[in-house]
Formats: structure tokens, sequence, C-alpha cells
């Protein structure tokens, strides 16, 4: 398990970031989840269960865990502690490009986060050594070509120009691609590749 420094020194809030070696660590029936569809849609999770389709869950529950499953994609967890808003978010190209994480910030804005208090932890993906793609993707990037893309610096961006802090983005830089041994990367194995548990919650 990976954990945010940032996050893990938080008293009332639990999160991880799951790797190969911690499997299905949260079961189904233990947490909110949704059906990912590399959307920008955000759903608000009340209760343990499936929410919908979307790639974005936020929640105020105490003791819910909330969660989503990556192989590449990035993982996003975020969390003020001091309003007790957590989200957790699937960023994968598709979801980058509609800006879920900057959206999922005016969702939790909206449920009373304060900027101040944010704090941000972008886990495990594929790093930009590995990330090529194609002329059909680049441009959602500002980018021509076949060339390389830096999702979580896209991420970090999206984070800044919403207003939180540098100091209170962390960023995982693991390639999932590169580390067979720790995690799953659907580019690396398609058709194979697990998934993995990325959560958090508040207690
Ligand atoms: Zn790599």
């Amino acid at each position: 398990m990976i954990h945010a420094s940032h996050l893990k020194e938080l008293p009332d809030v639990e999160h991880g970031f799951g790797t190969v070696a911690d499997g299905a660590w949260l079961p189904e029936d233990a947490h909110a989840w949704v059906k990912q569809i590399h959307s920008e849609k955000i759903l608000r999770a009340n209760a343990i269960g499936l929410q919908g389709e979307a790639d974005a869950i936020v929640t105020t529950a105490p003791e819910l865990w909330i969660a989503v499953r990556t192989a590449d994609c990035l993982p996003v967890l975020l969390v003020d502690p001091v309003a007790r808003v957590a989200a957790a978010v699937h960023a994968g190209w598709r979801g980058t490009s509609a800006r879920i994480v900057a959206q999922t910030v005016l969702k939790m804005l909206e449920l009373g986060a304060e900027l101040s208090s944010l704090r941000a932890a972008i886990g495990p993906g594929i790093g930009p050594c590995c990330f090529e793609v194609g002329p059909e993707v680049s441009p959602h990037f500002g980018l021509e070509g076949r060339t390389n893309i830096d999702l979580a610096a896209a991420n970090e961006r999206q984070l800044l120009d919403a207003g939180l802090a540098l100091e209170s983005i962390w960023i995982s830089k693991q390639c999932t691609k590169c580390d067979p041994a720790t995690f799953h990367s659907y580019r690396r194995d398609p058709g194979t590749a697990g998934r993995m548990v990325s959560a958090i919650r508040l207690l």
C-alpha cells in the first residue's frame, strides 16, 4: 500500500493507493464505488455500494470508504479534513482532458470545503516515460502528433489552477508500466491486467 505523507499525517482520515500485493483490499460490499466510464461525471455517495456511472465520488459521510480502480489511469484522492469532505477520482487521458479533477474540487467547495485546507494526492499511474499517444490524443493536451504525455503533471496543473497550494499536492511519480512487480498496467498487459484499488475515508 502506498500512502501520501500529507494525508497519512491526518488523524481523522484513512487512505491508501493499492498495489498488486494489496489485491482487492476493499471488498465491494465494504465501500462506495462507481462504474467508471472515462467521463467527467461526479457522484456524491452517502452509503456503501454501486453509485452509478461516473469517474469521481465525493462524500461527507463518516466511516464511508470511497474507491476507484485503476491500471495506468491516475487515482487522485482529495480531502478537506476541516470541512470533512473527501473525494476519489479516476483520471485517464479522457477524464484529465475533461478536467475531472478541477470539477471535483469545485464540487467539494460546494459541499463546504475550502481551498486553504484542501489536500490532494495523485497516485501511481502511467508515467511520461511510457505514455506515448498518437495524433488523436495529443491535441487534447495542446500537443501535436505522436508524443508522450505527463498525466500527473496535467492534473497537478488543474489543481494549482483551481487554487490549491503547491505544498498541498502530493504526487507519487511512480510509473505503473515500468514496475510490474508493484503495479498492474493495462498498456503493459492488455487484456490480462488487474486493477488496483485506491480509497479514502473520513473517520
Ligand atoms: Zn514508465
